[in-house]
């Protein structure tokens, strides 16, 4: 593979008359003499570590598929992350339940939701992917087939969690109130990726929403709505409040905003128009959605300030602050 040099602007915004202009990663040219711009995105700082293991597949010619399945598991497997994974906050009665998904360039794809018990959900959700009919198994029958696959069982919450919870449940039985979602609560990782070959693939995974109701599931392990990745045209991925994501289909219609040919940027700045649009309050309610088109070009835009994402390249690895509609 040789790299080239290459200007860090693509054309696309100029030719769509964007405000912003669309940024693009460096490209390689590929065994096939074919121009690629590899790329790995992920949401939150959390990101940058998972990027880093998800690069070592793509740098070596690999699969993006491989790639954001292992780098979200880095995620997964940090203790001190109490948004996805093993260190995941609880629902309201104590029980970690965990929510991923996964998809390829073929648009195959695989999900778990309300797992409990499982370490890594979203190997779950690839051999669901990978091994079955379906797209989905949820509860008690994604966590037996986990176990069918050799997957070991980890109790959850960990200790740290538990007193968390045990001093939500207090504080909560006094005020008697729901759960609320803030940009403190939550955190989901959503990988997508575009690999040497020029194929895109991506992966969520989530704990979801601290406290949650039991038997909640938000957008994370939903196809179309954490995630969705089409070959031809991109890939988007989400995180905030699931409810208002899947209202809008929100990674689905990004990706269709981009085959509209809006750029990576404008498509996900037009989802959370949408999102916006579509509620009279907006109190609390932060979304945010990163996106990748074919030619390597990225961008993200959330609700509210405060949302960033990790950005892997040839060029490097970088935090950037996601462009918002307003502040908290
Ligand atoms: N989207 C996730 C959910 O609603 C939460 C998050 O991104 O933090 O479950």
């Amino acid at each position: 593979m040789k790299r080239r040099k290459f200007f860090k602007y693509g054309l696309g915004g100029l030719i769509l008359g964007a405000l912003e202009p669309v940024k693009a990663a460096e490209f390689i040219t590929n065994s096939h003499d074919q121009e690629i711009r590899p790329i790995v995105l992920s949401t939150w700082n959390h990101g940058l570590a998972a990027n880093e293991e998800a690069w070592k597949i793509i740098v070596n010619g690999g699969e993006a598929i491989d790639a954001v399945e292992l780098g979200v598991r880095i995620t997964e497997a940090d203790i001190s992350n109490r948004s996805v994974g093993i260190g995941g906050r609880p629902d309201s009665t104590g029980h970690v339940t965990l929510d991923a998904c996964i998809m390829d360039h073929r648009s195959r794809c695989g999900a778990v939701a309300c797992i409990e018990g499982i370490d890594h959900p979203i190997s779950v959700a690839r051999k669901v992917m990978d091994e079955t009919p379906h797209v989905m198994l949820v509860g008690d029958g994604a966590r037996e087939f986990a176990m069918d696959m050799g997957f070991s069982k980890i109790k959850t919450p960990i200790s740290e969690v538990k007193k968390d919870w045990k001093q939500w449940k207090k504080e909560e039985k006094e005020k008697s109130k729901r759960p609320e979602i803030n940009h403190e609560n939550h955190d989901t990782i959503g990988m997508i990726a575009l690999d040497t070959n020029g194929n895109l693939s991506g992966s969520c995974t989530t704990s979801g929403w601290a406290y949650k109701m039991p038997g909640r599931v938000g957008d994370s392990p939903i196809i179309g709505a954490g995630l969705f990745v089409d070959n031809d045209i991109g890939a988007a991925c989400a995180t905030g409040l699931g409810e208002a994501i899947v209202r809008i289909a929100g990674s689905h219609t990004v990706v269709e905003l981009m085959r509209q040919g809006h750029s990576p940027q404008e498509a996900c700045k037009k989802a959370v128009d949408r999102i916006i649009e579509k509620h009279d309050d907006l109190t609390g309610l932060q979304c945010g959605f990163i996106a990748i088109d074919k030619n390597g070009n990225y961008g993200g835009y959330s609700v509210y300030n405060g949302f960033n994402f990790a950005v892997k390249t040839i060029e490097g690895a970088n935090l950037e602050d996601a462009p918002f509609d307003r502040n908290w």
